[in-house]
Parts: structure tokens; C-alpha cells; sequence
């Protein structure tokens, strides 16, 4: 479930992942647009209510001067002192003025212009406190000096008004600046919106059309799986394509054929493995009556011989001999077939594998040391310890140790070790097996080896090259070793001679 679950959050993930670029790349860009225009607007606020208060003070000074020249002229005209005090009244607060447009002169050309404005301004209020210290109280000033003050008046008007209108012009720069901005912002935006519905609108059609070329694909080979079925189900209805919908129902058509198509499969399995079985019996039975009739043979001739001669001794001793020869091999053959026929239950328990090798060894010794065939063994000094059948692992490794030296019969060696590996790759599945090492069994005889047919079906009931042989040794050995969860596996040595490997998996 979970599995599934992570299958389509990566399949939905990769059906949008151009939209979700797309979104992301969109946002980014919001994100940095909205926040250029917010820090651009706050730039220009600060900046206009400057200049407002810049434009404030220059206006309060231009008036104020306006109004002393006004007042001097008057006073020139009609010589009434009211005027004269006005002026008085009124240098105070022109003094503030010029002040308070001196601190909001920002830059060089308005600091010129107050500096010219701050020099006349000094050199009129001396000459008005001169002119007012002159003049008698009841009027009767001289032209000349109420030129010279109005022409004084008229200095400071002059950087005055140029004060102002420095103040306006930068004003209107940046009202301008920020009529562009708001402009450049519009147009942004205007772009933002319509390159991401575009870029939205084109990502959805991409994926749209992918999606609708898979529909395709996955129709024409729900199709082609439709088409294969109907050889062996009959015609398989499928509607003609168009979309999901109709794929789903085509798939379902498809997965309910595949279910008969299995079910018939697996009837036609079972037919066949009962086949495999009373093959497997007929082939039994022949190879059975072959081997009892061998060793009946000699024994049948014997008897008949001795009915023949009919010298009421019956059979003597070396006839006898070879009656029970034959006998023991009829045994063995019998044995062998109900080994294989019949296997026994496993009774595993933990073992050193050494002692059971070193006892079989024992086993063969006399008839090794008749052959003059030579046993070397390699064993660890440390017990090594592997579950398993006592009886049926010797059994094994007797059938192995025979067959060396049924391949050596002008004497030679045969190489026992014992090792350990790491387990397989493709074997076993719990922790144990994996992570512990195997134990191998290898038995290396110096004979010719096996013959190139026989290694392909070594392992085959009944394929023997021996003339006595049954070939259910190595088959019954292949039985124990894998019922042990092991692997048998035999090869050619380049240096000659036949190598058998038993692996054995680790105790639990
Ligand atoms: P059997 O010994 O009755 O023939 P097996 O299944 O034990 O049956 O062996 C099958 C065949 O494998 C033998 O007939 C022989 O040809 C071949 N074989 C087994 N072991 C060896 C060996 N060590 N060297 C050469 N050939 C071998």
C-alpha cells in the first residue's frame, strides 16, 4: 500500500513537475516584483514629503520677503510708519524661515542659493536697522535710502524665489520618476500575468498531450496483449479507443482473459507434472526390472546348471559365492530404488561436519587402501558446526567418495576439504544465511573426471556410465544436499580429475 503510495506521489510529482517549475519561477518573480515596487514607493514617499517641506519653507521665505519689499514700497509711497513697524513685526519671523529653509536645502545648487539668500538678507537687516535707527518717527525717510533697502530686499527675493523654484523642479523629477516607475510596474505585472496564464496554458497542454500520447501507447499494447489472447481465448472486445475510461475497460477485459488464460495454464501444469509422474514411474519400473534382472542372470544359469546335472550336490562353494554376490548387489540396487523412491524424513541437528566426513572416510578406507587410492584431508582445527541429517549427510558423502574411487581403479588420490565461504548471492533468504558463512565439502579425486555428457545430466535419475551402476546415487545426493537448503554442484578440475562441491548453509 505504502509502496503504491510512493509509486504515485513520484508519478504525479513528475506529471506536474513543469507546472510546479513554472508556479515556482512565477511566485520568485511576484515575490521580487512586489517587493521592488513597495521599496520603490516608500523611496519615493520619503523623498516627495522632503521636497514638500523643502517647497513649504521656500514659499514661506519668498512670502516673506515679497511682503517686506510690499511693505517698504508702500511706505515709500505714502510715508505712514504702520508700515515700518509691520516690518519689524515681521523680520522675526522671516529669520525663522530662513532657517527652517536652510535645513532643507539637500543639495549643492539650493545650499548656493541660501547661502545668497542667508548674505543679502544680513546685508538688508543692516541697512533696514540703520535706516530704522535714521528714520524720525513721524516718517520722512529719504528715496534714495528706501531704493537702496528695496533694491537690498530684492537681492534676497531673488535666491529666494530661485530657492522655490529648485524645490518645484525636484519635485516634479520625482513625481515624473514616479509616474515611470508606476509605468514600469504596470507594464511588469501586465507581463507577469500574461507570461505565466501563457507559460500555465502551455505547461497544461504539454502534459495534457503527454498524458493523451501515453493513452495511446498503453491502448495499442492493451491492444496487441488483447490480440495475443484472442489465439487462445477467443476474440477479446475491446471499445475503440478514446480515454481513460475506455482503457481501463479494455484493461480489465485484458486482466480477466490473463485470469483464464492462468487458470488454464496451471490445469495444463497439473496435467502435465501427472505426465512427468507416470513417466518418471514407467521409467523407474524399466530401470528396476533392468537392474534385477542382471544380477537374476547368473544366479537363474547357476541353479539351472545345477538342476541339469542333477548329482543331488546342488550348488558348491565358489557358485554359492557368486549367488551371493549377486544377491547383495540385488540388495543394493533395491536399496538405491527406495532411497529414491522413497526419501527419508530429515532429522537435522546441529553437527560437526568434520566428524561426519572423517567417519565415511573410515568407511572407505579398506577398499581405498586396496586400490591403492591415496585420501588427503584438509579440515579447520575448530569444530564446524552445520544443521543437518547425520545419517543422510554420510549417506551423501559415501555415494561421492565411492563414485572417486569407482573412478580410480588403478589407484591415485583423493583431496577431503572442509572451508568456509560467504554465502551464495542468490541462495537462501533469512538474515543468518546471508550474513554467515557457507560450509564446503569438496572432494577431488585425481581420475579422468567426468565425461562432457555426463556433467550436463549428471544429476539425472538413471544416467550412468558404469556397467553396474544405477545413476540414482548422485540424484539422491541432490535430493539430501538441497533438502538441507544447500547447493551440490560438480566440475572438471584443469588439473584433471573430478571435483564435487557440497554447500551447506549456516546453523541458525
Ligand atoms: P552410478 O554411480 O550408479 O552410475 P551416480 O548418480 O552416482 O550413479 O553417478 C552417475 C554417473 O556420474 C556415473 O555413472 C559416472 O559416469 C559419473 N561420475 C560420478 N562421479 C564421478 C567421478 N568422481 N569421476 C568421474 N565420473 C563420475
Amino acid at each position: 500500500m505504502n509502496g503504491q503510495l510512493r509509486i504515485n506521489r513520484h508519478f504525479i510529482f513528475r506529471i506536474a513537475a513543469p507546472t510546479i517549475i513554472i508556479s515556482g519561477l512565477l511566485v520568485a518573480l511576484g515575490v521580487i516584483a512586489a517587493w521592488s515596487v513597495q521599496s520603490q514607493h516608500l523611496r519615493s514617499s520619503e523623498l516627495i514629503a522632503n521636497e514638500v517641506h523643502g517647497i513649504i519653507a521656500a514659499q514661506d521665505l519668498y512670502i516673506d520677503m515679497r511682503e517686506i519689499r510690499h511693505l517698504l514700497q508702500q511706505y515709500g509711497r505714502n510715508d505712514d510708519v504702520k508700515h515700518l513697524n509691520e516690518i519689524r513685526s515681521l523680520l522675526q519671523l522671516a529669520v525663522q524661515h530662513i532657517a527652517n529653509a536652510d535645513q532643507h536645502a539637500h543639495n549643492d545648487e539650493e545650499r548656493a542659493q541660501m547661502e545668497k539668500v542667508r548674505t543679502e538678507w544680513s546685508k538688508f537687516t543692516e541697512h533696514l536697522t540703520l535706516f530704522l535707527n535714521e528714520v524720525p518717527q513721524n516718517g520722512g525717510a529719504s528715496k534714495e535710502s528706501i531704493d537702496r533697502l528695496l533694491q537690498d530686499i530684492t537681492n534676497v527675493v531673488e535666491p529666494s524665489n530661485a530657492f522655490l523654484i529648485l524645490n518645484r523642479n525636484v519635485v516634479d523629477t520625482t513625481n515624473e520618476a514616479n509616474r515611470r516607475t508606476a509605468e514600469q510596474s504596470r507594464q511588469g505585472f501586465l507581463l507577469l500575468g500574461i507570461t505565466g496564464g501563457a507559460a500555465g496554458l502551455i505547461a497544461g497542454l504539454l502534459i495534457a498531450r503527454g498524458i493523451s500520447q501515453s493513452i495511446v501507447q498503453l491502448d495499442i499494447s492493451v491492444r496487441g496483449a488483447a490480440g495475443l489472447m484472442s489465439d487462445v481465448v477467443g476474440p477479446v472486445r475491446i471499445s475503440r479507443s478514446g480515454g481513460f475510461r475506455e482503457l481501463e475497460a479494455g484493461l480489465q477485459e485484458v486482466e480477466t482473459h490473463i485470469a483464464t488464460i492462468v487458470g488454464r495454464l496451471q490445469q495444463r501444469e497439473l496435467e502435465v507434472l501427472h505426465s512427468e509422474q507416470l513417466a518418471a514411474v514407467g521409467q523407474l519400473a524399466a530401470g528396476l526390472a533392468h537392474e534385477l534382472r542382471n544380477p537374476l542372470m547368473p544366479m537363474k544359469m547357476l541353479v539351472q546348471g545345477a538342476i541339469e546335472r542333477d548329482d543331488g550336490q546342488g550348488l558348491r562353494g565358489e557358485q554359492l559365492l557368486v549367488v551371493e554376490e549377486e544377491i547383495s548387489r540385488l540388495e543394493h540396487s533395491i536399496q538405491d530404488f527406495l532411497d529414491f523412491a522413497r526419501p527419508p524424513t530429515l532429522e537435522k541437528r546441529p553437527l560437526d561436519v568434520r566428524l561426519v566426513v572423517e567417519q565415511t572416510v573410515e568407511l572407505i578406507s579398506g577398499r581405498a587402501d586396496r586400490q591403492r587410492v591415496q585420501i588427503f584431508d584438509d579440515f579447520p582445527d575448530t569444530p564446524v558446526i552445520v544443521e543437518a541429517d547425520a545419517a543422510q549427510l554420510r549417506q551423501v558423502m559415501l555415494n561421492v567418495l565411492l563414485n572417486a574411487l569407482d573412478a580410480l581403479p588403478d589407484g591415485g588420490r583423493v583431496d577431503v576439504t572442509i572451508s568456509n565461504t560467504r554465502s551464495p548471492d542468490w541462495h537462501g533468504s533469512s538474515d543468518t544465511v546471508r550474513t554467515k558463512p557457507w560450509t564446503i565439502i569438496s572432494i577431488h579425486d585425481s581420475g579422468k573426471g567426468f565425461a562432457s555428457e555426463m556433467l550436463e545430466r549428471l544429476f539425472e535419475p538413471f544416467f550412468s556410465t558404469k556397467e553396474t551402476g544405477t545413476g540414482l546415487g548422485m540424484s539422491i545426493c541432490q535430493r539430501i544436499i538441497e533438502a538441507h537448503g544447500g547447493v551440490i554442484s560438480a566440475s572438471n578440475s584443469p588439473q584433471g580429475g573430478a571435483i564435487v562441491s557440497l554447500s551447506l548453509p549456516p546453523a541458525n
